[in-house]
Formats: structure tokens, sequence, C-alpha cells
């Protein structure tokens, strides 16, 4: 199953990050794929040598290392990259793009699938990073209140699955973590937001909660890595209708169908989650 990780394997990883790289001081640091970086090899290096980092935090789908003094280091794992930590005399993966060593001999090594990012940033520019400024609130931030929630929906007139999936809404959740969620919320992925009555975004905002929450209590998906080489103990099996087309509905039996919703593909319950207008 090729899945990219969304917001729950980057919390738990990031968790995993702030234990234990906070306080360490950057000794050296090696790429091997210039593309991923926003500035030649040369200044990147030069620029993040030194600085110690001051804390490890998430938002959707990136991790911000926080520097001192004043820097930030983003990065994307885009499609399934592997962030491993490493200590001393520890082999490290064959295939890294991109290894950071720490004053004390530990770091971390990156090896990216296909697409994604290291970038680095002052802190004083980082709201003019044009890939996070734009970001909406995470859904497990405190900031993401129902009363919040709320006001993000109205006078929406779009489909619910793709403004949810739309970094800029909400960021963290992509194709995988929607499925369930909608099932939970019993909606259909392509219910017009200006549809939706009041119960029904308070279930849809506590499905966003409980199917995150969940997965971030399993360690996540168990098709992805955290910072230890472990994978999560989220598996299909564990899913309510996710990627389980032509298996019962865990509420009413009914077969679960693939369906084509935009660009992307949608597991629903038929019967659970209709497709009404009201
Ligand atoms: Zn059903």
């Amino acid at each position: 199953m090729i899945t990219v990780p969304e917001l729950p394997e980057i919390t738990v990883i990031a968790g995993q990050m702030n234990k234990e790289i906070k306080g360490k001081r950057i000794a050296d640091i090696e790429v091997k794929q210039p593309k991923n970086l926003n500035m030649s090899v040369k200044e990147f290096v030069k620029a993040a040598k030194g600085k110690t980092v001051n804390n490890v935090s998430s938002k959707g789908k990136w991790i911000f290392i926080k520097l001192d003094p004043a820097y930030y280091m983003l990065i994307n794992r885009g499609m399934n990259a592997d962030v491993l930590y490493f200590t001393p005399n520890q082999k490290l993966p064959e295939k890294h793009q991109f290894k950071l060593t720490f004053t004390d001999k530990t770091g971390f090594t990156i090896q990216f699938q296909w697409f994604g990012y290291i970038h680095f940033v002052p802190e004083k520019n980082l709201n003019k990073h044009k890939l996070t400024a734009r970001l909406g609130i995470s859904p497990m931030d405190k900031e993401s209140t129902l009363e919040y929630f709320k006001k993000l929906l109205v006078n929406k007139k779009v489909g619910i699955k793709g403004f949810l999936i739309d970094q800029k809404n909400v960021a963290g959740i992509g194709n995988v973590y929607i499925q369930d969620i909608l099932f939970k919320a019993k909606l259909h992925p392509n219910r017009k937001i200006s549809t939706l009555s009041e119960k029904e975004i308070n279930n849809l905002y506590n499905a966003i909660r409980d199917v995150l929450n969940r997965s971030i209590q399993l360690g996540g998906l168990a098709y992805e890595k955290d910072f230890y080489g472990q994978k999560g103990k989220l598996t299909i099996n564990e899913f309510l209708v996710g990627y389980k087309t032509g298996k019962p509905c865990p509420t009413c039996e009914t077969l679960i169908k693939k369906i084509k919703t935009g660009s992307t593909s949608s597991y629903i319950c038929p019967k659970c989650q209709p497709l009404r207008q009201v």
C-alpha cells in the first residue's frame, strides 16, 4: 500500500524528534540530492552548522525544527520518505540522501522516495515561506475549536471532502484518513458544505478528532516508519471503510464501494453515506 504521511504520522515523528534531538548542536550535514533544498548545498551547510535545536513540532504534513539562533529547518516527507535517527556506530540506511550529525555523533538521515523538501528559513521570513505559510490550522491544535471549525465552513459551497483535504483549509488530512472521518460523520464525500446541518458539523468535528487521535495512539500507519524505524500499528484491517472495497460496512453490513470523487478515490457505505442535498 502506497501512502503519504498525514497528521498522525508527522505528529508521532515530530514528538520523537523533539525528545531525541532537542538541545543538540549541528556538527555536520551531507546532502546527496540538492533538489530537496531551497538553497545551494554550500549555503545550506554553512547556515545550519553550529546551530542548536530549540524544539521540534509539526503542522499538517510538515516537521518544524526550530533552531537557535533564529532559524527553522522545515521538512516535508513527501511520498513516504524515511526520517531515521541514528546513534554512533549504527549502520545507516544505504540509500539516504541527507545526513545531519550532531556534536554528540547522533543524528538523522532522510531517504526520499519521490519528492520532499528540506528548507532552511530565517525565523523572520517564516511567514513568507510559500509552502507552509498558507497552511490551515491543524485539527488537533488548541485553536481548532468547534467554534473555529463552524466559522471555517460558513459560506463554503464546495464538497466536504475536497475542502477538508485542501491543506490551506485544514492542515494534515489526506486521502487516507478522510475516508473513515466521513464514514463516522455519515457524510458522502461530495456533500456540499452549505447543506450541512449543525448536528452534522458537530459530528464531523468529533469524527476528525476521533480518527486522528486513534491513529496517533497506535503510532500511525503500519506502512510508515517512525524516527526509530518502527512501523505504526494502524493497518487496513483497523480501517472502518477506507480501502475496504467489497467488505461489509461495520454498521449496516452493506458492501463498501470505491467511487471516484474528483481526482481522488473514495470508499463509502452507500447506505450510511447517501448523497443527499438537503
Ligand atoms: Zn453502512
